[in-house]
């Protein structure tokens, strides 16, 4: 489905950083953290955000029935969507009673909709209360469900037609959602909707809802119509750009956000991918922590990731840059515009993540390039 985000290698990578901060060592250039943070505005926006740093994640798939059929979706690719549905509420809780013994305090329930199975909703947000669920939005999920939700939008209701075999989509989830602290939109940008953006945030700020932008990212040997070319690339940056600073009450974004998400290469190519499926490392971080279950309650390794399925070379899925660039706080920290790239990312993403979480105006105002690129 259209979802996810981040976990613990932060703070193996975090925890480093505050050793040299303390011990004023110089970073990968000539800057010290100590540096770093002498703007009070950067500081202040550092001491934000590290207050999330205990956030540990792992994601499941609630239920392999959709109530919609969209091309392109990852969830209907590989095998996860052949495994057995468990309904058994206590075998959910008993699950994530696990979990938190293990270290999970950040749940992401996808996969295929969630919102068909809200009795085990229930029983997650019960033993584990901090989280996101990624719907589709058609059906509302009960307010004793408290985890933030992101609403996936493809474009206007002709496309959403054309392409999720819905009609009046976009009605109907603003209908369910609008004024609802815990929804956050999440428009999804392929190689036909681009121009769509516009309305469909005009509807959002309207309705004074939350957007975030999204990525299409290409399942495993997909060959449809969705796919981004370098042309579409940079038109979606330019009007990422211009939606986020038109509306900024409504749009949850920064420009280093779109920078690399849009860029030519893909957030694999750029950064490496923290996630145990692309890292064979299970010594920390996500590499030790994150698990992807299925519906039947099993998990593998070897296909454990955000956004399963999809093919690396052409990951941009927002999910998958909140952990990726979120866990490169070392190969930010060369320079100050660099790390307020950085920050403004990661104060994107627990607003866009974390209920209740404020996103603070941007501290960088220009495309910054991803270190190294
Ligand atoms: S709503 Fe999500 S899970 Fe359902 S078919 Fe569409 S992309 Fe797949
Ligand atoms: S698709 Fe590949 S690069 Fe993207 S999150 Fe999954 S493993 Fe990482």
């Amino acid at each position: 489905m259209c979802n996810h985000f981040e976990s613990d290698r932060t703070i193996m990578v975090l925890n480093n950083t505050v050793v040299q901060l303390s011990e004023r060592l110089p970073l990968s250039g000539e800057w010290t953290f100590s540096d770093l943070l002498k703007d009070t505005r950067v500081r202040e926006r550092w001491e934000k955000v590290r207050k999330y740093f205990f956030l540990r994640e792992s994601t499941y798939d609630m239920a392999t029935r959709c109530n919609m059929r969209c091309d392109g979706c990852y969830y209907y690719n590989g095998e996860k969507q052949f495994t057995e549905e468990n309904l058994d509420p206590a075998a959910w809780r008993d699950l994530f009673h696990q979990e938190k013994a293990r270290g999970i305090t950040f749940v992401v329930l996808a996969g295929a909709e969630p919102s068909l199975v809200p009795d085990l909703l229930q029983a997650c947000y019960d033993e584990i209360p901090l989280g996101c669920i990624a719907t589709n939005g058609l059906r509302r999920i009960p307010e004793s469900v408290g985890y933030k939700i992101h609403i996936s939008v493809w474009g206007n209701d002709e496309t959403s037609s054309r392409v999720r075999k819905a009609k009046n989509l976009l009605k109907k989830q603003v209908d369910n959602y609008a004024g609802d602290p815990r929804a956050a939109f999440v428009y999804t940008f392929c190689r036909n909707n681009i121009d769509e953006a516009q309305e469909v945030v005009e509807i959002m700020a309207s309705n004074k809802c939350k957007i975030t932008f999204n990525m299409f990212s290409a399942p495993l040997n997909y060959s449809g119509e969705l796919s981004h070319t370098g042309e579409t690339l940079d038109k979606t940056r330019t009007v990422m750009l211009d939606l986020m600073d038109r509306y900024p009450e409504s749009v949850l974004f920064s420009h280093y956000n779109a920078v690399v998400h849009t860029h030519t290469s893909s957030l694999y190519r750029l950064f490496s991918c923290p996630y145990p499926r692309m890292n064979p490392s299970a010594a920390f971080g996500l590499g030790r922590s994150f698990r992807q279950y299925r519906t039947d309650l099993t998990w593998d390794r070897d296909a454990a990731c955000c956004v399963p399925d999809t093919d690396c070379n052409d990951c941009r899925h927002y999910a998958a840059g909140s952990s990726i660039v979120t866990s490169k706080l070392n190969r930010h920290t060369a320079h100050p515009e660099a790390f307020k790239s950085w920050l403004d990312y990661v104060d994107t993403y627990l607003a866009v993540w974390v209920k209740g979480y404020e996103k603070g105006e941007n501290l960088c105002s220009h495309r910054e390039q991803p270190p190294g690129f």
